[in-house]
């Protein structure tokens, strides 16, 4: 049987097919002669199940979209702190190639437009340009649970066309912002732009930030957790350039687009999404991505505003006379640690006795874990018998970040 999701997929791309508006990307030859009409979507749970449409198995590069793990790598290599005085983090309001400086420092305003992208490039750790690229792409193939390569005639179509990033390199070197020599810097950020990814790949890829920077397949940690956290931030301000304030408001969904048409979005806690349609609007972004964004957003309600209240499905039920039993269930966070707090503080009266029953609770985060575990050792200096009934060791698991 075909799953009602792959259908539904493929019926958004029969619905937006018709709008054949915008330009191919111009400037670097191979992505000219790209197909103009390839068209595909790929979605990626948390949980690991891959559903696709459309022409899933073209091949493209991924271009700016590797800005987003780039960036990870290097946040990761020098801590945050130093990263934010490479590049700021505010939307630039300018497009992609801008040469968009903050006037008091020359940093770039961000590490998603090219200016912030060469200067990141520039900070992640190894001795060569090459080493530089391998890592980046090295990081995209864990992530995407295949080896990628590189295209070489788009590496040399980029290099042939990369006066202006070579121009906005210079710059960054006069005002003390660019780690390795320019033309150094441009070669190895061409490389990185210029590795083949499918539609699948990228929404694998988006899948494991969507998971917290876990890969749903294996459980291993391929990107910190507030390193991804701080990352996807970024995105969901500067992931679609100049048109990210009107995606924001349409679609909700933390994204990148590249310029060989591409578009990634990760909505934490659920999926990744990716899609391909080559012909680009006024801000560099897929024309038919974005339609294609919109539908999703809308149909499947994952505008990341659009959020179900979740604390008052934390409690299952409260049962006993004497001894009060509380039943606990889901993933506890703090507005769900708060439902129970609140019920305990309401339903204990006289009854000496409490069971808090985490049988039910698959996950907790630190901050439902403090509250709840403040709450027992005050019910306890209050004279009550406490047992807290916790199969899975959930009170005493650390947070993998
Ligand atoms: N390689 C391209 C460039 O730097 C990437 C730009 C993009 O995808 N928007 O010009």
């Amino acid at each position: 049987m075909q799953s009602p999701i792959t259908r539904y997929l493929e019926s958004v791309l029969d619905d937006c097919r018709a709008l054949d508006g915008g330009k191919m990307a111009d400037g670097n030859a191979e992505l000219e002669r790209a197909d103009p009409d390839a068209f595909a979507v790929a979605l990626v749970t948390v949980g690991g199940s891959v559903y696709a449409a459309g022409d899933c198995d073209v091949e493209f590069s991924i271009q700016s979209i590797s800005k987003a793990l780039a960036y990870a790598l290097a946040v990761q290599d020098n801590g945050l702190e130093r990263m934010l005085e490479a590049t700021d983090v505010e939307p630039s309001g300018d497009s992609f190639n801008e040469i968009s400086l903050e006037h008091s420092t020359g940093r770039p305003r961000n590490p998603l437009i090219n200016a912030g992208a060469l200067a990141v490039h520039s900070m992640i750790r190894g001795n060569s340009a090459q080493e530089r690229a391998d890592r980046v792409k090295d990081l995209h193939s864990r992530c995407a649970g295949r080896q990628l390569s590189t295209n070489d005639s788009v590496y040399e179509a980029e290099i042939e066309s990369d006066d202006r990033n070579t121009a906005i390199a210079y710059l960054l070197k006069s005002v003390g912002v660019l780690a390795a020599e320019p033309v150094e810097v441009v070669d190895g950020y061409a490389r990185q732009c210029s590795v083949d990814v499918s539609c699948v790949d990228l929404a694998t890829i988006a899948s494991v930030m969507a998971n917290g920077g876990v890969d749903p397949n294996t459980g291993e940690r391929l990107i910190g957790g507030a390193v991804n956290r701080h990352v996807l931030s970024v995105m969901s301000t500067c992931g679609m350039y100049d048109g990210s304030g009107s995606w924001v408001a349409a679609v909700g969904i933390p994204a990148k687009s590249g310029v060989a048409g591409a578009i990634i979005g990760v909505l934490p806690g659920q999926v990744g999404l990716a899609v391909l349609s080559p012909k680009l609007n006024g801000h560099g972004n897929s024309v038919r991505g974005v339609a294609v964004f919109e539908r999703l957003s809308r149909d499947l309600e994952l505008h990341m505003m659009h959020v179900a209240p979740s604390g008052a499905s934390a409690i299952r039920q409260v049962t006993g006379e004497d001894t009060i039993n509380v039943q606990l269930q889901g993933d506890l966070r703090f507005a769900g640690a708060e439902s129970v707090l609140a019920t305990l503080a309401k339903g204990i009266d006289a009854r000496r006795g409490i069971t808090l029953d985490l049988g039910h609770v698959q996950a907790m985060d630190d901050v439902a874990r403090r509250l709840l575990d403040d709450a027992v050792s005050g019910l306890r200096e209050d004279g009550h018998d406490v047992v807290i009934d916790d199969p899975h060791g959930l009170m005493t698991v650390l947070d993998p970040e």
